[in-house]
């Protein structure tokens, strides 16, 4: 793609400051993003953090950058606490639906898989499983155990007071945060944490492995430490997660990752294991649908039950910048979903009339600098979306080209939508396309002929079909179902 005009700028979450984007290896991007826990389906709000990490890993692209993106699928360890107490989530789950956990890492991870395609988010250089890492897990923990760990009976914990700086990434141990911390008899320090657990006397998990701590399983935080070194090698560029994990879990990983590297003392700059930690912030609902426990939560297939289609929840997420809170709404959905159909027809209006040119022709283009600059001041997609849509609003010379070298960054995948994928249809909906498709422009050409009769008789049996024609709907939908 173009070459790199502006520096690319991106929020370090572990200086709170704007940081000028240098990647370790020249002309690589190494980005390690924590993936989701697979025992139950991901919510939408879970969709927002992969998008992000998505835009990213498409931005530095555009950058130049050979990127290698890794995405850990979790299959074991996960407490229902990130602070480290409760249940392991998919021996939980596992039990209460009296499968093997096998069968519902399997079933959850394609369905995050689905979410994943059908929301454009590219696939990364390599998904992560857990659980074929658990070798190199007990090593990293054997390494690092005899300086940072104690046994306890119930596993081997990180002793935190052993690394400089512990928890900086948070920055504020809140009241809060201590409070949620699981009082395990025989810590050291509140923060302690588990990073091998063993299995209760006279309990068998499903998932169990034979350590040098007792048959037992790696606690979540050592898991993302290792899978990440070991794939991108310490320190590699970039780390994301959502804004939760900025207070437990990463701050855990860093403390592990210090422990590990440690070659300049155990200062956090140098061995925080990536250079930049970046955390997008929620998707909030002020109904608690988003909670993964309620009975019907906000999923991906929901929106798509009601006739959203998923680009419009990604164009969604895009139109608010990631570090801000985004709060969903049937209302900003449906918004969305118009905007996308708007710009979905503008492209098919370019596509038609532009003759094309190549990527090199667009170099330089005011447009695409403006867009550029956008997406290189921390990734601002809202600003980014503006001048994608100047470019599409065209004619302007190479609009197409314009377009779309922006969409490759954007990832709505404009080239593969039309008008009919971005009507509102919900589930069960049984309607004939092209009938109705036929009769609205019969209508249309007999209105145009000013033959009214003909009009109203053609209007009456689109209502039949329970088809009602929008004439003059200032946001440009001819037809909706009545
Ligand atoms: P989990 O499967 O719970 O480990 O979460 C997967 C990812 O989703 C993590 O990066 C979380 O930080 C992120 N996440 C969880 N809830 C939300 C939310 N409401 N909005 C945005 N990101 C979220
Ligand atoms: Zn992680």
């Amino acid at each position: 793609m173009a070459p790199a005009m502006t520096d690319l700028r991106l929020f370090n979450s572990l200086t709170r400051q704007l940081e000028t984007f240098q990647p370790v290896h020249p002309g690589e991007a190494r980005v390690y993003s924590c993936g989701p826990t697979v025992y139950n389906y991901p919510h939408i709000g879970n969709m927002r953090a992969y998008v992000f990490a998505d835009v990213l890993g498409r931005t530095l692209s555009f950058k130049g950058y050979t990127l290698t993106h890794v995405i850990n699928i979790t299959d074991v360890g996960h407490l229902t606490d990130d602070a480290d107490a409760g249940e392991d989530k998919m021996e939980k789950m596992a039990a209460a639906k009296a499968q093997s956990i096998w069968d519902i890492a399997r079933h959850y991870t394609e369905a995050y898989w689905a979410d994943v395609k059908a929301l454009n988010i590219r696939q990364p250089a390599k998904w992560t499983i857990a659980t074929d890492y658990i070798d190199q897990m007990i090593q990293f923990a054997t390494d690092i155990a005899d300086r940072h760990c104690y046994a306890l009976d119930s596993g081997l914990y990180f002793d935190v007071s052993t690394v400089a700086d512990y928890g900086r990434l948070a920055r504020a141990v809140t009241e809060e945060g201590e409070a949620r911390i699981d009082e395990v008899e025989g810590k050291r320090n509140a923060a302690d944490f588990a990073i091998w657990r063993k299995t209760p006397p006279g309990e068998t998990r499903q998932m169990e492995w034979d350590s040098p701590w007792g048959r037992g399983a790696p606690g979540w935080h050592l898991e993302c430490s290792v899978m990440s070194g070991e794939v991108l090698g310490f320190p590699f560029d970039i780390h994301t997660g959502g804004i939760d994990h900025r207070e437990i879990h990463h701050p855990n990983e860093i403390a592990q990752n210090q422990a590990h590297c440690c070659t300049n003392g155990l200062d956090v700059a140098a061995n925080s294991g990536a250079n930049i930690w970046m955390h997008n912030n929620f998707l909030v609902e002020r109904s608690g649908k988003m909670s993964k426990s309620a009975g019907e939560f906000l999923r991906l297939q929901l929106l798509a039950d009601k006739g959203y289609h998923p680009l419009a929840y990604r164009l969604m997420c895009l139109q608010a910048h990631y570090r801000s809170e985004l709060e969903f709404s049937w209302e900003g959905l449906g918004a969305a979903l118009v905007r996308l159909r708007k710009m979905t027809l503008a492209y098919n209006r370019l596509d038609q009339t532009d003759a094309g040119h190549g990527a090199n022709d667009i170099v330089g283009h005011p447009i695409l600098q403006r867009f550029d600059a956008a997406m290189s001041d921390d990734l601002s997609t809202p600003r980014a979306l503006i001048a994608f849509e100047e470019a599409l609003a065209g004619p302007v010379p190479q609009s197409l080209a314009l377009v779309k070298a922006m969409d490759a960054v954007l990832g709505l995948g404009l080239c593969d939508l039309n008008r009919r994928d971005l009507r509102l249809r919900p589930a069960g909906t049984r309607l004939d396309d092209q009938t109705v498709d036929s009769l609205v422009a019969e209508r249309n050409a007999a209105r145009k002929d000013r033959d009214f009769a003909t009009s109203d008789r053609l209007r009456d049996e689109l209502a039949a079909l329970g088809v009602e024609v929008m004439d003059g709907d200032p946001l440009g939908w001819d037809w909706k179902l009545g």
